[in-house]
């Protein structure tokens, strides 16, 4: 009976044309940015930050939006990414449970983030930009635009955690590889930066602190715009291109998932896997939609759903969102892409709403999840990755318990290539484990949303 293929793949032509905007199917719509006085911001505001083009799809309420032609052709380098069975998995867990995986790690930057970089490196040089700044925390967004900003034509500038840029210095060469300058945050280059470092010379820095220093620079010059990797509607909206591909890929299957998981940092590639089956869940269709964190940095499951800031200087706007304080300096855990205060508005708007839910995993758990996936699957997951294989494996086992025959969907939203002294530290026993404590997250929340105003509803 088995003649279901190990990899369900599309071919070219198949490939989606269109994104999803989940913003037209919201049962009820996502509150505004403000201001610190609590008036919604307009498009205007932005415009110094962002290109106007991309400022009008973050807006936007169009269900779907045409992908450009030159950024399909640049997709085309890796995309369709191939739906995997992952029956080697099934069989080490004596599951009944049927479990996917959707490989967003056969991109050249090695994860889903060239799904959006692509776009958003185009859409800037569109409008006329020829530098963008940009943070990163691991280091694949930094590689991801880096790549993505020599293949459209325009400059790139990165700010990586410190802590990261020590720990990772592959990443850093990945970007000079590929044309950018990678800066570790904080640095002197900037105002905010010289301050943090003045009172903190040994910070590990965060992302918030990397994203002031970003925008800092950018908003000093008309011909340099900021690019976020995360969090923000037209990132969710790149990345639904996964969950797009997954849907047909299912069809040719004749199946369709009873779970789809992602891990979530900032919540691209959650939503980007999850929003095109949260489309059919509103309209009707039975999916349970788990989004899976870290428990150091438990943004979902613990944080206040409170209008926050996106970055520590307040810089952007106060959005909607789950979030630890802006604040915030998360623990060091060895997934650097989930190490994010915030949690993109559209996932807190849906978590708000009851269409999704999420879970908070100890690390030394995810590691070991990972290395059960190396040792069935043979790919090393990024540790981030490795969140949404434990959970995959809670869900397997659970089927396995009820007896059940559960169809699961994960994104395995990158490859560990680059990540392997966290497996290292794993192996040589030196991984433990750091549920956040709730004094720390009270004291964050206390000096972070003070004299913010309530979100509506709320
Ligand atoms: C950046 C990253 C994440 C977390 O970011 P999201 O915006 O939440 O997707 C997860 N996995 C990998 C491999 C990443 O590079």
């Amino acid at each position: 009976m088995s003649t279901e293929p190990t990899k369900i793949l599309l071919s070219e032509d198949e490939m989606p044309r269109q994104w999803y905007n989940i913003q037209a199917d919201l049962p009820s719509p996502m509150p505004p940015p403000v201001g610190l006085d609590g008036n919604p911001i307009g498009p205007d505001a932005l415009a110094k930050v962002f290109p106007m083009n991309l400022i009008e799809q973050e807006v936007s309420t169009e269900r779907w939006i045409d992908i450009p032609e030159e950024i399909l052709g640049i997709l085309k380098l890796w995309r369709p990414s191939p739906l995997y069975r992952a029956r080697r998995l099934e069989a080490a867990l004596g599951t009944p449970a049927k479990i996917y995986y959707k490989n967003e790690g056969v991109s050249p930057a090695g994860s889903h983030k060239p799904n959006t970089a692509v776009a958003q490196a185009w859409y800037n040089r569109e409008f006329g930009i020829k530098y963008l700044t940009t943070e990163t925390g691991a280091g694949q967004w930094g590689s991801a635009l880096a790549m993505s900003c020599k293949l459209i034509g325009i400059e790139c500038k990165v700010f990586m955690v410190r802590i990261s840029f020590d720990q990772k210095p592959f990443r850093k060469i990945m970007m000079n590889t590929w044309g950018a300058e990678c800066i570790p945050s904080p640095s002197p280059l900037t105002a905010v930066g010289r301050r943090i470092l003045e009172e903190d010379p040994d910070t590990p820095g965060s992302l918030g602190i990397a994203i002031s220093e970003a925008i800092e620079q950018a908003v000093e010059r008309d011909d340099t715009r900021y690019a976020l990797g995360s969090v923000l509607n037209h990132v969710m909206l790149h990345q639904t291109i996964i969950g797009l591909e997954a849907r047909k890929q299912f069809d040719k299957i004749g199946r369709y998932p009873d779970i789809v998981i992602g891990c979530a940092g900032g919540g691209s590639n959650f939503a980007g896997i999850s929003f095109p089956f949260l489309y059919d869940k509103i309209h009707g269709k039975d999916v349970q939609v788990i989004a899976t964190e870290p428990e150091a940095c438990p943004t979902l499951t613990r944080a206040p759903y409170a209008y926050d800031s996106g970055d520590v200087a307040m810089m952007t706007p106060l959005l909607p969102m789950h979030s630890l304080g802006h604040t915030f300096i998360p623990p060091a855990i060895h997934a650097g892409g989930l190490r994010y205060h915030g949690m993109a508005p559209l996932v807190s708007h849906t978590k708000q709403l009851g269409l999704i839910e999420a879970t908070a995993l100890p690390q030394t758990e995810c590691y070991e999840a990972a290395l059960l996936f190396a040792h069935t699957e043979g790919f090393i997951p990024a540790p981030e990755t490795s969140h949404a294989i434990a959970q995959t494996i809670r869900e397997a086992k659970q089927a396995k318990e009820e007896g059940k025959e559960k169809v699961i969907l994960m994104n395995w939203s990158g490859h560990g290539l680059m990540d392997l002294q966290g497996y290292d530290a794993y192996m040589s026993g030196k991984i433990s484990d750091y549920p956040l404590p709730e004094e720390l997250l009270q004291r964050s929340i206390a000096a972070s949303l003070e004299g913010h105003p309530p979100v509506p509803g709320c």
